[in-house]
């Protein structure tokens, strides 16, 4: 997935949880950004095993070796999870809210990350050098959460 997806998942749960009046529009975007900066693994995995500080060339394997898991580093698997998954819980006793944004930021982007959909149908394009592909149903996704996330908050297109 895309960062706007990893984003706008965590992002719209935690606006659902505003909207119960257990969480603030703060948290929300600590989750949603939380979503995106896991996947800076990338970039760091490409600076330490290839010693390649270029974003471009980190975005753009990350881009084309998306399918084959390459370029994670732990937090992307299982001893990470683990890792991660006990920090959150020992966390819980400092702030449960702060943890709860760190963790549906953490979860959602492992679940995205572990959805396997087979609709080959994608929107290629490069720019400035990065290269995209994204899938048709993502941007469908992403227009859903947008309007779903406005509608949360009674805004109006
Ligand atoms: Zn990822």
């Amino acid at each position: 997935m895309y960062p706007q997806t990893h984003f706008l998942v965590p992002f719209v749960l935690a606006e659902i949880l505003v909207k119960l009046g257990l969480f603030n529009h703060k948290l929300a975007l600590i989750a949603g950004v939380v979503g995106v900066i896991i996947d800076l693994d990338h970039y760091l995995h490409r600076i330490i095993i290839h010693h390649d500080f270029s974003v471009k060339s980190a975005w753009n394997k990350a881009i084309l070796q998306h399918d084959i898991h390459g370029e994670r580093t732990f937090i992307h698997h299982w001893g990470g999870l683990i890792v991660i998954t006990s920090i959150l819980l020992a966390f819980v006793f400092f702030s449960w809210h702060i943890s709860m944004a760190l963790f549906l930021g953490y979860y959602s982007h492992l679940f995205l990350d572990g959805l396997h959909i087979h609709i080959k149908k994608r929107w290629k394009f490069k720019e400035g050098g990065l290269i995209f592909r994204i899938p048709i149903y993502e941007i469908i996704l992403d227009i859903i959460l947008v309007l779903f996330a406005l509608l949360l908050n009674n805004l109006s297109i």
